[in-house]
């Protein structure tokens, strides 16, 4: 039997989009929302995985993004400040969009689920606002 299991995670972030003009470019945060989501085979124990493996699988990168700011490499003008003083920030290098942000956790957390055995799938929703979200998934 397979099934598809899902766990969601939450926390809150700072980011600016640099080179946006709608209002993106001004340093602000989102209360992230996350779903990541398991397709697999039920094992013996009728389980795809254990919810608490989820949990310890995902939580330390939650623990590190969690009221930090993260910054684009590219971002000279943040660089500058985070170079001064001492925020909590990640840096990356991409643009900070939903998209990149949900491609970057999603390869995070793969080697912690690519080996398991009966997993077929893993996604990774990403909600940055009430209303958006971005989603990617990869074969496990
Ligand atoms: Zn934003």
């Amino acid at each position: 039997m397979i099934a598809r299991i899902a766990k969601d995670f939450h926390w809150e972030m700072g980011h600016r989009l640099p080179y946006h003009d709608g209002g993106c470019q001004n340093v602000h945060g989102h209360s992230y929302r996350m779903r990541v989501e398991l397709v697999g085979e039920v094992d013996a124990q009728g389980m795809v995985m254990d919810y608490f493996d989820i949990k310890a699988a995902v939580e330390p990168l939650i623990e590190r993004l969690d009221h930090s700011f993260l910054c684009d490499e590219s971002d000279d003008v943040m660089k500058a400040l985070f170079n001064k003083q001492s925020f909590k920030v990640n840096y990356v290098p991409f643009y900070t969009t939903a998209e990149n942000i949900a491609h970057y956790i999603l390869q995070e957390l793969l080697p912690s689920f690519r080996g398991r055995p009966g997993l077929q799938s893993l996604t990774v929703r990403l909600h940055e606002t009430e209303r958006t979200f971005a989603e990617l998934s990869a074969q496990l």
